[in-house]
């Protein structure tokens, strides 16, 4: 199962991958946790990648489509992948188009996670509280610049997987166990 999901920051991807982790036994590709690891650590990629994640910029597609790459060579990705937060432009999209021929495998599914703007700013806040300030870049202010890049850079993702016809939208909006039933319903069909 090769799966990518799609959806604006607080819809609920990691939630969800970490649910179909366990349900297909197949690792969960999370950009943002690589990078925050990176960060944590004082890597070469965390020291030149922090003052962007931390303003709510993306990174360059060079860096992370190179450590997409990289991460879809482990063993582990065999039997396939979750993808969440990436891609999130269309050149990385496009990129890993070109990844998956190299390799000769295919997505099995797009899943959108739409949820409403003011729902996405609570629940970001409210993750910001649990975590303890864990993530510098949930805070209001930083959020709503991750949102605009959402709309601007990722949200043309939509219509480029809806082309290919792989996308599925689910309600994000539904309560966590709801919005895994309809994702396993929608790779189902
Ligand atoms: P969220 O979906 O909650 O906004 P993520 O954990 O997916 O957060 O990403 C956090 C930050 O990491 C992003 O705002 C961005 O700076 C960086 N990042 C993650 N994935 C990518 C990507 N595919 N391309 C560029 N930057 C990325």
């Amino acid at each position: 199962m090769r799966l990518i999901l799609l959806g604006p920051p607080g819809a609920g991807k990691g939630t969800q991958a970490k649910i179909l982790v366990d349900t297909y036994g197949i690792p969960q590709l999370s950009t943002g946790d690589i990078l925050r690891s990176a960060i944590a650590a004082k890597t070469p990629l965390g020291l030149e990648a922090k003052a962007i994640v931390d303003r709510g910029d993306l990174v360059s597609d060079a860096i992370v489509n190179g450590i997409v790459s990289e991460r879809l060579d482990a063993e582990d990705c065999k039997p396939g992948f979750i993808l969440d937060g990436f891609p999130r432009t269309i050149a990385q999209a496009e990129a890993l188009d070109q990844m998956l021929v190299d390799k000769g495998v295919k997505l099995d599914a797009v899943i959108e996670i739409k949820a409403d703007a003011d729902e996405l700013v609570r629940r970001v806040i409210q993750r910001a509280k649990e975590s303890g300030g864990a993530r510098a870049d949930d805070n209001e202010e930083v959020l709503r610049k991750r949102l605009g890049v959402y709309q601007e850079q990722t949200a043309p993702l939509v219509a480029y997987y809806a082309e290919g016809g792989l996308l599925k939208t689910v309600n994000g909006m539904e309560p966590v166990d709801q919005v895994t039933a309809a994702i396993k319903a929608a790779i189902a069909h």
